[in-house]
């Protein structure tokens, strides 16, 4: 399984890298973007089968950056958990509505990405 993981904060993109090692990746499964073009440009690249994205970035922010996967192309049913800051309902509501299919508030441990990527996957 790859996964793509999207953050402005490259701390942050290590932390969700341990994570997600934590939960028997390994390096080999993900790879990163800085901001949602340079996340465009891999999804051009290379098949993911999950997007991890936070909102919050220059260029381009993960909520525009779900628009434009879901608007068509190879990822346009690939699963996307938001990991962001902004956890008001507005929010949460607005990332549903783009195409978000789970949605995660910083700070997060390993058990509540674990559920989160359970739940995209069974559903
Ligand atoms: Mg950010």
């Amino acid at each position: 399984m790859k996964i793509l993981i999207v953050d402005d904060s490259s701390t942050m993109r290590r932390i969700i890298g341990n994570v997600v090692q934590q939960l028997g990746f390994s390096k080999d499964d993900f790879d990163e973007a800085e901001d949602g073009v340079k996340a465009w440009e891999q999804l051009g690249k290379a098949q993911y089968d999950i997007i991890l994205t936070d909102w919050n970035m220059p260029n381009m922010n993960g909520l525009d950056l779900v628009k434009k996967v879901r608007a068509g192309g190879p990822h346009q049913k690939t699963p996307i958990i938001m990991i962001t800051t902004e956890g008001g309902k507005m929010e949460v509501i607005t990332a549903l509505k783009a195409g978000v299919n789970n949605y995660i508030v910083k700070p997060f441990n390993a058990a509540v990405l674990k559920e989160k990527l359970d739940g995209v996957f069974k559903s």
